[in-house]
């Protein structure tokens, strides 16, 4: 039996490993000196915080979810998206009222069952934030730039910048009506629209299969109240004065039902992809609905295998540096326990010429021409050797391994 990683699924390794560390070590960075935290939260949480949160008419709750039952029958699901555990964690630990403006960020693996294919996968890994208790649009245009600013950090500045409103409780409904109103007398929606026409009209605005069908859609630009126009509108400026350039997207609505007010995607311009790289929007409501304070918030999250493919197509790892690999060979057994020593002590110390190194070896038991095979193997630049007559004299070899030089180096110089 030949085992297969589960279908939708990928082991991460080599210059994708390296990558995905990259990434995670630029946005901890960055979050960093936007001052926002790290919190950590469970893999899976009560199958029932997500579909309240997330809403039974979309995607994720309809057909993404992988839910299960453990031992004592507790229905659970892995989870699809950070949001939910975030704001489920700071009303558990009371962040709601102790720290009411609270900034915080997560990174991990999340999981739906999607159909695979490239840039969709069943588990992948994201990067978000959420900003608590900052109603005002300058938290909104916050988190829209550290998105900007995360993808940047790898190379990425090539991006369009999509933003709309949703609106609010106040002028959604209306919107949401007159949307019924329209599409009900349409012709022709695809199966998933006409299904969710009553429960969740908006996304029939971003259908990827009846987007374009319909004309004089209407928008809910047209429909905002005085609050969320002016919202928006400061939004907008705030963003310009920070050099982001965006464009108003009518027809983006973003599949969960915990959006209000400002919401938006970040796509690659040099990828030929439509498919987001980062999204987000504000959620005012959800932390009150979930049992907490009414606290307003904001967040995103991006797909980390999506930006490693937006990342590698404009050569991010072309001037990657690795550390330098250092071999360290025997000549004569006897002298393993001296090299194992000295490759232990360079490992912790580095080399006077180089701090910056990945140590290989010593290995036991193989002739000196195959532990030299076996250094430009795995392309080391030089290999130490550790011989008995240069040893007796306190010195090794060091041979460069491109041009095959040797020199003599004294042991405690290096
Ligand atoms: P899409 O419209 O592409 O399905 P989404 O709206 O479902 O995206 P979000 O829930 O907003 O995505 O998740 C934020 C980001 O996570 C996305 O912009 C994307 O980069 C990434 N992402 C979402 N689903 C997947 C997946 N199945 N595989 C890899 N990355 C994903
Ligand atoms: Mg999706």
């Amino acid at each position: 039996m030949n085992y297969r990683s589960p279908r939708g699924t990928h082991d991460i390794f080599g210059i994708n490993a390296l990558g995905m560390s990259l990434l995670e070590q630029k946005s901890k960075e960055i979050f960093k000196k936007y001052g926002f935290e790290e919190i950590r939260t469970p893999i899976f949480e009560d199958a029932s915080l997500f579909m309240r949160s997330i809403g039974q008419a979309t995607d994720i709750v309809e057909k993404e979810m992988y839910v299960f039952e453990d031992r004592k029958g507790r229905k659970l699901a892995l989870r699809p998206e950070g949001t939910a555990s975030l704001v489920r964690a700071c009303i558990e630990h009371r962040m709601d009222i102790s720290n009411p403006a609270g900034k915080f960020f997560y990174s991990g693996e999340m999981f739906r069952y999607e159909r695979p294919q490239a840039g969709r996968y069943r588990q992948f890994h994201q990067i978000g934030a959420e900003y608590y208790g900052n109603s005002s649009p300058a938290a909104d245009a916050e988190v829209i730039v550290l998105a900007q600013d995360l993808l940047a950090a790898v190379g990425i500045d090539k991006i369009n910048v999509h933003i709309n409103s949703l609106g609010c409780e106040k002028c959604r409904p209306f919107f949401r009506k007159t949307l019924i109103k329209y599409f009900s007398s349409a012709q022709g929606l695809c199966d998933d629209c006409a299904r969710r026409l009553k429960n969740n009209p908006l996304r029939l605005l971003d259908c990827k299969i009846d987007a374009g069908k319909f004309i004089e859609v209407p928008q809910m630009a047209n429909y905002l109240c005085d609050g969320c126009k002016d919202n928006f509108n400061s939004v907008k400026s705030l963003l310009k004065s920070v050099d982001c350039v965006y464009t108003v997207d009518e027809k983006l609505v973003r599949g969960l039902d915990y959006y209000t007010r400002t919401v938006f995607e970040i796509r690659s311009d040099s990828t030929s992809s439509q498919d987001a790289l980062a999204a987000g929007g504000r959620y005012d409501n959800l932390v009150e609905e979930l049992g907490g304070h009414d606290t307003p918030a904001m967040g995103f999250a991006l797909g980390s295998e999506r930006v490693m493919l937006a990342a590698q197509s404009v050569g991010l790892f072309n001037n990657f540096k690795d550390s330098e690999k250092i071999f360290i060979a025997i000549a004569d057994q006897e002298l393993f326990n001296g090299a194992f020593a000295f490759a232990v002590k360079i490992v912790r110390n580095g080399l006077s010429f180089n701090k910056d190194i990945s140590v290989f070896g010593p290995i036991n038991g193989k002739s000196l021409t195959n532990q030299l095979k076996y250094a430009d193997k795995i392309q080391a630049s030089k290999t130490i050797v550790f011989a008995k007559t240069e040893f007796e004299n306190g010195k090794v070899l060091i041979k460069n391994m491109k041009d095959k030089t040797q020199i003599e180096a004294v042991i405690n110089e290096l």
